[in-house]
Parts: C-alpha cells; sequence; structure tokens
C-alpha cells in the first residue's frame, strides 16, 4: 500500500496539476484515497474539451445558418425605403435573394467593380445593373482581414466593395510588400484589385504609433475616394479603433468631420465597426450570444472563417505568433458588429450644413 501511495504522489507531483488542483485539504488526504482522487482533474479536463468542442461545432454551424439570411446594413434601410439607393421597394426580397443566389454560385465574382477589364464581367455588367458601392476605409494593410473580414464578406453579397487603406503600412519600410500582399488579401476576400485604392502620404498620414493623423487629411482622403467610386456608405473603425492603434482611432473623427462640413455625399451613411471589451474580443464564435440581435451585425459561416484566414495568411510579412493567435480566438474573424453613426443633429449643425450646401449650388 505505502508503494502505491508513493508512486501516486510522485505521478501527482510530476503532473502540472499536482497540488493546486488537489488543494491543501487533497493532498492531504492523498495516503487515505490517493486513486479516487487524482486522476479527476484530467477526467473533468476531458470532458470540458469535449463540451467546449460540441459547442464550437454547434454554433459555427448555427452562424453558417445565419450568413445566409443575414443581411447586414440594409435592414435599417428598408425601414425607409425612400432612401434605398437600390430602388428595391420595402418588401424586396427577390433582389435580395438574387444577390444571395448569385453569392451562393461564386461568391469571388459576387463584388464586381465598374472599372474591371474582364469582358466577360464587363457583358455581365451590361446585362445586369451592378450592385451598389460601399466604401470600407481601413487604416493599414491587413485591417480588412483582422477586423473586417465579416463586414466585408457579407456587404458583397449585395454591394460592390470599394476598400481604401490610408497608409501603405511602411513604419518597418515594407510598404511595398505589404501593398501587394493587401491586393492579394483583398482578392481571397472578394475585392478585385481595381476596388482596392491605397494613399500614399507618408507626411500627413504615415504609419506610426504615436503620429495622429488631423481630421483634415483624413477627410480629404475620403471625400476623394467617395466621389470617384460614389459610395454612399462608408465603413470604417469607431473612435476605439478595435485595437487601440492611434491611427485607427483617427479615421472616424475624419469621417465626421467631412460630413459635418456637407463634403460627403448627400444621404451618406457611415457606419463604425463597434470595439468590444478585452473578454468579448478573443471570445471568439461565442460572442455570437451578444451579437446576435444587433440591427447591423454581419456573420461568417464557416466557408467564410476559412476565407477571412486565408486572407489573414496573405499577409506573409506579417503573421506572426500573435497575430495567429488574433485570428484564431478573436470574434473579429467570425463577426463584426457595424454601428450606425448619427449625423450632426443639433439645429446649429443642420443650419451650418444647409448654409454650406446653399452656398455650393450656388456656385455652381
Ligand atoms: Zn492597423
Amino acid at each position: 500500500m505505502s508503494t502505491q501511495v508513493g508512486d501516486v504522489v510522485e505521478s501527482a507531483a510530476a503532473s502540472a496539476a499536482s497540488s493546486e488542483y488537489l488543494g491543501t485539504e487533497a493532498a492531504s488526504s492523498v495516503g487515505a484515497k490517493t486513486t479516487e482522487t487524482t486522476p479527476l482533474p484530467w477526467t473533468w479536463l476531458e470532458i470540458l474539451r469535449i463540451v467546449v468542442m460540441a459547442l464550437c461545432i454547434s454554433v459555427n454551424v448555427y452562424l453558417g445558418l445565419l450568413a445566409k439570411t443575414s443581411v447586414p446594413v440594409r435592414e435599417k434601410e428598408r425601414e425607409s425605403s425612400s432612401s434605398d439607393v437600390d430602388g428595391r421597394s420595402e418588401g424586396g426580397g427577390e433582389g435580395t435573394d438574387q444577390a444571395e443566389s448569385n453569392y451562393k454560385n461564386d461568391n469571388k465574382t459576387a463584388n464586381t467593380c465598374a472599372s474591371s477589364s474582364s469582358s466577360s464581367t464587363a457583358a455581365a455588367a451590361a446585362a445586369a445593373p451592378s450592385p451598389p458601392p460601399v466604401l470600407i476605409v481601413i487604416a493599414h494593410p491587413d485591417d480588412e482581414a483582422m477586423f473586417f473580414g465579416p463586414s466585408i464578406l457579407s456587404l458583397s453579397r449585395d454591394y460592390t466593395v470599394h476598400l481604401l487603406c490610408l497608409s501603405t503600412g511602411n513604419y518597418r519600410q515594407e510598404g511595398t510588400i505589404r501593398q501587394r500582399e493587401l491586393v492579394a488579401s483583398c482578392e481571397l476576400l472578394g475585392i478585385p484589385r481595381d476596388c482596392v485604392h491605397v494613399v500614399h502620404d507618408e507626411v500627413e498620414l504615415p504609419d506610426h504609433p504615436t503620429r495622429m493623423w488631423t481630421p483634415q487629411a483624413v477627410a480629404a482622403r475620403i471625400i476623394e475616394t467617395q466621389r470617384a467610386v460614389g459610395a454612399d456608405k462608408i465603413v470604417t473603425f469607431d473612435e476605439h479603433g478595435v485595437s487601440g492603434h492611434i491611427n485607427h482611432r483617427a479615421i472616424l473623427p475624419g469621417v465626421l468631420h467631412a460630413q459635418a462640413n456637407g463634403a460627403l455625399m448627400e444621404k451618406t451613411r457611415v457606419y463604425a465597426l463597434e470595439s468590444t471589451g478585452i473578454i468579448r474580443k478573443f471570445s471568439g464564435v461565442f460572442d455570437v450570444m451578444i451579437t446576435a440581435n444587433a440591427p447591423h451585425a454581419c456573420f461568417c459561416g464557416w466557408r467564410e472563417v476559412l476565407a477571412v484566414r486565408a486572407a489573414m495568411q496573405a499577409h506573409d510579412s506579417q503573421y506572426v505568433w500573435f497575430r495567429r493567435l488574433f485570428i484564431l480566438f478573436s470574434r473579429y474573424t467570425y463577426m463584426n458588429n457595424l454601428v450606425l453613426q448619427s449625423p450632426p443633429q443639433s439645429a446649429q449643425d443642420k443650419k451650418r450644413l444647409q448654409q454650406i450646401r446653399d452656398t455650393k449650388s450656388k456656385d455652381k
């Protein structure tokens, strides 16, 4: 008996869980009931692992179903059909169904740019009106894969997604490489090369963790691109920038600055990607329990999750161990929640905006 106890105690000491898992009382009772108490922690851990895996699989299946039915951004617009840029009616399920059908057939061709040079694409565009454009604004190459994957894939079902990257990601002198990686990543997310717009401005918009971009500089680039592509919907980071990077946080003030000055297209809607606390941020697929009821939520099915991971892998120069872990555990691989930003609401703001518009119309 004494030999058995010694073996068990030695075995338990060799494991990482021994005395800590057993606790003081359990450790002191090893002599009495060693064979019953020592295996328990590992048994429960195994059960816990199986339960977690089962939950992951079931929730991912659930998300796959959601991915087929969720149409982000559009939900609230249906409440005011007059502002629907598609010209689809209130019960416009037919058009949406058609767009989703196209996406199911080939999600890589769902997002088509007007400037695409492909003859087959041009023929298809002539036969059917191209989807309305939406502009996604990011700060660096890889933001689109790390944070906006679900938004891009979901919006591609109904919109032509244009991506504006406000820097080349040249902080470590890798700007040229990172631009190439951005194009490759976007193609994996269904955004053609012609729809990827990269700003080269090392003076006013450098990729730098301590140099703040001014709202004026950000606004100027966004206004320019918005007019070029004709998108009246803009999606970008919120004021916290998800990761807190100073360049991420500078974009929304720039967009709102442009909107407050009446420089954006009329009826432009601005959506910001919600930043969450650290627990939700790394809760992966489980955050669906909170995000499911959000009005403009975007979800990935399992195939789309693989597309997001592949897009991040395209950023070879950035795909280090902590970004691998981020892609694995982050909720932003599986879902996004877009929050509609209110345009200037005060009477003073409205009056100022009207004055600006009146002045512009007189100038014309
Ligand atoms: Zn970034």
